[in-house]
């Protein structure tokens, strides 16, 4: 994470009240001093993100409503955290190019602040898939893609997790995030491993990650050729998690749910080639890499 000088100077000629906390490293303290009115500071963690991470911003603003994250083509919300403290979530994936990431931060006051941040690159596992014929040819249907898109999309106010995720499945990790696959020998360009596999025994239990409510609940025999039985938990503020090829659902849309709960087991419903839990983490409907949300991280 590094400031941009040349925006820097930007703001600065054009009048525009430019907030620096702890980012500006490398400007001399009287420069600091100059800027006494600190309208928006940003701190970023993590400090040097790599491709699926989730970039964490925390803004502190005077407005009383939450500030606005542009980062490229996409705006992001921010939430409360605490008394003129907002905090948002950016995703980032191995389908994006590494490098500066610029988010400029607006909030109802008119204010604004900019900083960049450097997302490294990272290797992501390749497999080569050889699917038969007859389960390549398997599309999956409308019916099933625009219903879980409709649910990665929802963005409710109020956060629901609390400290760490737990592991849905007392299963071993088979397949791990981000992996870059060859199906019969051709490249998938825009795939990628979109979460974490278990392995389980059918019928072994899945558990609720965190707290949240069941915004998805549907079946194989509906339609849902690919991910098969479906488990979609909206945790709030953009975050929400999926569990796929299920055997048994133990749950309905709009159930609250702690974590630990459990709510199904272990299936092979949906292309799938054994017994599995397929774990997906969306923020803001991009499929992040989970580890930071499993550790320490993000609470
Ligand atoms: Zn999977």
């Amino acid at each position: 994470m590094f400031l941009n000088a040349p925006n820097l100077i930007d703001h600065l000629m054009s009048g525009v009240r430019v907030a620096l906390g702890s980012l500006a490293l490398s400007l001399p303290i009287t420069t600091l001093a100059a800027l006494s009115a600190q309208a928006i500071e940003i701190n970023v963690s993590p400090t040097s993100p790599r491709l699926g991470d989730t970039i964490t911003l925390l803004i502190t603003s005077e407005a009383d409503t939450a500030p606005i994250v542009s980062a490229g083509d996409r705006d992001y919300p921010s939430f409360p955290v605490g008394p003129g403290r907002y905090r948002a979530m950016i995703p980032t994936t191995p389908l994006q190019t590494p490098g500066t990431r610029s988010f400029s931060v607006t909030d109802d006051l008119g204010d604004r602040a900019s900083l960049n941040v450097s997302v490294r690159d990272r290797d992501f596992p390749i497999q080569q898939i050889w699917l038969s014929p007859e389960i390549n040819a398997i599309e999956g249907t409308d019916y099933e893609f625009d219903r879980v898109d409709a649910f990665r999309a929802e963005v409710t106010p109020d956060r629901l997790w609390t400290g760490s995720f737990i592991a849905p499945s007392n299963g071993w990790i088979s397949t791990p995030y981000g992996v870059r696959r060859y199906y019969n020998g051709e490249w998938a360009d825009d795939y990628y491993h979109r979460g974490l596999d278990y392995a389980a025994a059918a019928g072994s239990p899945v558990y609720a990650a965190a707290d949240g409510i069941v915004g998805l609940v549907d079946y194989e025999a509906n339609g849902f050729e690919i991910h098969g039985n479906t488990i979609g938990l909206n945790h709030g503020q953009g975050v929400t998690t999926v569990y796929l090829h299920l055997s048994e659902i133990y749950v309905r849309e709009g159930d609250r749910v702690q974590a630990g709960d459990t709510i199904g087991t272990v299936g092979s419903t949906g292309i799938s080639t054994g017994p599995h839990l397929h774990w997906g983490f969306f923020v803001h409907g991009e499929a992040v890499d989970p580890s930071d949300w499993q550790s320490q991280g993000i609470k």
